[in-house]
């Protein structure tokens, strides 16, 4: 399948130290191939630009032309500035959430099938498990009646409150009676697990729009398949431009995905990637961790 980025870039200065001393032109040659992996690794053409880009500047300052392992050392600069576009700045921002002020809520928004039911609950958990937290779930995929009842098997599996299903609410009533009750209740956090659809429309944004507007958000998480790339991407856009996300969950990060969304699209929206889920199961969530992603995209 994919010829390791490492291994490509040190063939290519293997060959170019056996012409003698290495000019700025063989790093550039080199880069070109950075650039190919990110491709293949599923980052989109303009940030894979930017990125050699910066790359190309640093390894043009640091003594990469006289060293005696140009290879590793662009390797080097390659994984560091991933690491850094990655982490984007603010590492404490990964793996935390904003829950002062209780109840606080958490807006999970995405498309059908990226995993935002699975998350709500695996987040739940870990709230409730590594912080104590109290937490109140409540599904508002008002036009799919599994989803509801998806969400109240989870709570029950997890041992996490749910709401009660109250037939006929609109998504905004959901979301209002779910603070009453977390406010009535003593909840630290209410967990909003909102309808997907399989593709961006305008009534599913508008609901999203409304129901933000009644319960002001804390954390607007954005749950996206880290297995579909470009399309990532574009729904990070879409959603941060529309309804402003505070952070991005990458799903599906057990599969063989490379990994190059996540550059893509902290480097599209800005927005940290808080946490990866790695599988099915509801302890399956981590926090996003740079490093790792930048050595899977490296390959
Ligand atoms: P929703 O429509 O966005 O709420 O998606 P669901 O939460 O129902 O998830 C859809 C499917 O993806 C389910 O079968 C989940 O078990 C699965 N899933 C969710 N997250 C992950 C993950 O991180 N890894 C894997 N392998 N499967 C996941």
């Amino acid at each position: 399948m994919f010829e390791n980025l490492s291994e490509r870039l040190s063939g290519v200065f293997d060959r170019l130290t056996k012409q003698g001393a290495l000019s700025e032109d063989d790093v550039k040659t080199a880069l070109r191939e950075v650039r190919v992996a990110l491709l293949e690794a599923d980052v989109s053409l303009p940030v894979a630009r930017d990125f050699v880009k910066a790359v190309q500047e640093k390894a043009t300052g640091q003594a990469v032309t006289k060293s005696v392992t140009p290879g590793q050392q662009v390797v080097k600069i390659v994984h560091d500035e991933l690491k850094s576009v990655l982490a984007g700045g603010d590492e404490a921002d990964l793996g935390t959430l904003k829950i002062d002020n209780p109840p606080a809520p958490i807006l999970m928004v995405g498309l059908q099938g990226s995993g935002k039911t699975t998350t709500t609950g695996k987040l739940a958990k870990r709230l409730t498990e590594k912080e104590g937290k109290r937490v109140l779930m409540a599904s508002l995929d008002i036009y799919r009646p599994a989803a509801m009842q998806q969400l109240q098997v989870l709570g029950t599996q997890i041992g996490v409150d749910t709401l009660p299903i109250v037939a006929g609410e609109s998504a905004v009533q959901i979301a209002k009676r779910a603070k009453q009750q977390a406010t009535l209740g003593g909840y630290d956090v209410y967990m909003l697990d909102t309808a997907g659809r399989l593709q961006i429309d305008e009534v599913l944004m508008k609901e999203v729009e409304d129901v933000r507007d009644a319960v002001n958000p804390r954390e607007t998480l954005l749950v996206v398949d880290g297995l579909t790339g470009q399309v990532a991407v574009e729904v990070a856009e879409e959603f941060d431009g529309k309804i402003g996300i505070s952070g991005v969950v990458l799903t599906r990060m057990d599969g063989d995905g490379r990994g190059g969304a996540a550059l893509s699209m902290r480097a599209v929206t800005g927005k940290p990637i808080k946490f990866v889920g790695l599988g099915e199961k509801m302890d399956a969530l981590e926090t996003f961790d740079p490093d790792r992603i930048a050595g899977r995209i490296l390959g």
